[in-house]
């Protein structure tokens, strides 16, 4: 086995904050019975809704393919239990907008009877590469880290590049969120297994599982599972517990000290970046035939009645998971999917658990909130922003609407973390300011490549009615000659032939 390394990397800037993760991590995940019904948004992944290939009235079973992935990136949903199809419609989801969207509707019939599972592939090994993509690319596999990025998608891109490091994230900094912390202690088998299918996909031989160094249990279960399999290309490392170190690119000079550029990727510096939760869903696919129809969820905050990490399964609501957990407390006053810092609070508990739930947090109170006042350049914003940006500069570019500034200042790479308008002490909302400033330019973006394409469709339209014009001309041109050539005799006896032509047709009409 590797044993853990300490090398602890660093972090310009972020924050140490409270964890607030002792009570949901006080018991064992605990497993939610089936609901009476399972609501499954079309869109629970980056990129193209998939579309229905089920009617209402259907009976579906367990892990059946119930949505197909469409377009490049997109990926299949499956029914996570059994019963018939009552709806396919507009339903409440947590999204950044807050809008409804279109969701298939499942009534369960309890006896969560499984389809004929997808055939395992065990061992991996016996699998090429290519042939271990595809089938990845049929397990509704997304990315359980937040972003939801196809998974297969996101390998296959990244084997176009020269990869170094598979990095496993483990890395769970912001407060009360403890899913990841749970899944490592007690399914790191199946994570490190994940890992292992994963290497062979990518044809990698080195992967760094990053933990942070204050959650010993994970970091011994990861250990101990890791002496089982005896597999050396496969290191834990360790970093410190600072907010947000789990974002990608954080992560990413963590735990190799390359620093991903502005505007790129970690496969630019040789690294690809999945969750923990991501390596299992991997596992039970090629290992168990189960596509992703569960997920663990923290169900958590000083609203929530008994606080503990859930496997749920996906279109669980909320309302039936909160019911589970012992319901609301008195205190309960706003819902939020996600955590303190990123999440986004929600108006009704009737928005299903999607596969980027990774947790449900109630809170009693509404943060007290400062009156804004004008900033007053004492520099906190930039002391603690992890990507090095100025956001009090950006602050004033937002403002001002100066698109190229934003764009000079970096404004693309801020990862909305929130750090900045903790400390900020004029209660300058930065964040927000800067998340619609990004979809203005975004908005823009999108109106410069329409135009762009109305301009060249113009162009080539012009073109051609040019060329058609000269083309006539040219006729026009041959025309004369032939005639001017033919003599003016040759143009009389032309004239005189299409008279009687003329006059004959005419006799016949008579
Ligand atoms: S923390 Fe607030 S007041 Fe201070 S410089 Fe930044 S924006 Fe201005
Ligand atoms: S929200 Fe953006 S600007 Fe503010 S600290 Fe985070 S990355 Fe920096």
């Amino acid at each position: 086995m590797s044993a853990p390394t300490f090398d602890l990397g660093t972090l310009h800037g972020g924050l140490r904050m409270p964890a607030c993760k002792d009570e949901s991590t006080a018991r064992v995940i605990q497993h939610i019975p089936i609901p009476t019904q399972l609501v499954l948004p079309l869109a629970q992944h980056a990129g193209e809704p998939a579309h229905p290939v089920v009617s209402i009235g259907e009976r579906v079973l367990r892990g059946q393919l119930i949505a197909d992935a469409d377009g490049m990136i997109s990926a299949p949903v499956h029914a996570s239990s059994s019963g018939k199809i009552v709806a396919i419609e507009q339903w409440p989801v947590s999204r950044r907008l807050g809008e409804n969207a279109p969701c298939i509707v499942i009534e369960c019939d309890g006896l969560d009877s499984p389809v004929q599972l997808s055939e395992p592939i065990v061992p991996f090994e016996k699998v090429d590469p290519e042939s271990l993509l595809q089938k990845i690319l049929h397990g509704g596999i997304v990315g359980l880290g937040g972003a939801v990025f196809p998974t297969a998608q996101k390998l296959m891109a990244a084997t176009a590049e020269s990869l170094e490091h598979l990095i496993i994230n483990g890395v769970e900094c912001e407060p009360y969120i403890s899913c990841d912390d749970v899944l490592m202690r007690e399914h790191a088998a199946e994570i490190v297994i994940g890992a292992q299918i994963l290497l062979h996909a990518l044809q990698l031989d080195h992967c760094l599982i990053a933990v942070e160094s204050d959650k010993p249990e994970a970091i011994h279960a990861l250990a101990d599972a890791l002496t089982e399999l005896q597999d050396s290309r496969i290191v834990i490392k360790q970093i410190p517990t600072i907010y947000p170190s789990g974002a990608e690119d954080q992560v990413v000079q963590l735990v190799t000290k390359k620093e991903v550029p502005t505007g790129g990727l970690p496969t630019d510096v040789g690294c690809l970046v999945q969750n923990v939760g991501t390596a299992v869903a991997v596992h039970n696919w090629i290992n168990d035939g189960e596509p992703l129809i569960s997920r663990v969820t923290t169900v958590t905050g000083d609203g929530i009645a008994a606080p503990m990490n859930v496997m749920a399964r996906i279109g669980t609501t909320i309302a039936d998971v909160v019911n589970f957990v012992g319901g609301y407390t008195d205190r309960a006053k706003r819902l939020i999917i996600g955590g303190p810092m990123t999440g986004k609070a929600v108006s009704t508990d009737r928005v299903p658990l999607v596969k980027a739930t990774n947790t449900i947090l109630v809170l009693s109170e509404t943060p007290a909130v400062g009156t804004e006042q004008p900033c007053i350049r004492c520099g906190e914003c930039a002391q603690v922003c992890p990507i090095l940006l100025l956001p009090q500069q950006l602050y004033w570019y937002a403002c001002a609407d100066d698109e190229a500034k934003l764009r000079s200042y970096g404004l693309i790479d801020c990862i909305e973390c929130g750090c900045c308008d903790l400390v900020c002490p004029s209660h300058i909302p930065l964040t927000a300011d800067f998340r619609m400033a990004k979809a203005r330019m975004r908005e823009l973006a999108d109106e410069t490549a329409r135009a762009e394409r109305a301009r060249k469709r113009f162009e080539s339209r012009t073109v051609r009615l040019e060329r058609e014009q000269l083309q006539r001309a040219q006729e026009l041109l041959e025309q004369r000659k032939k005639v001017q050539k033919a003599g003016p005799q040759a143009i009389q006896e032309i004239l005189e032939r299409s008279k009687s032509k003329d006059n004959s047709a005419s006799e016949k009409d008579e």
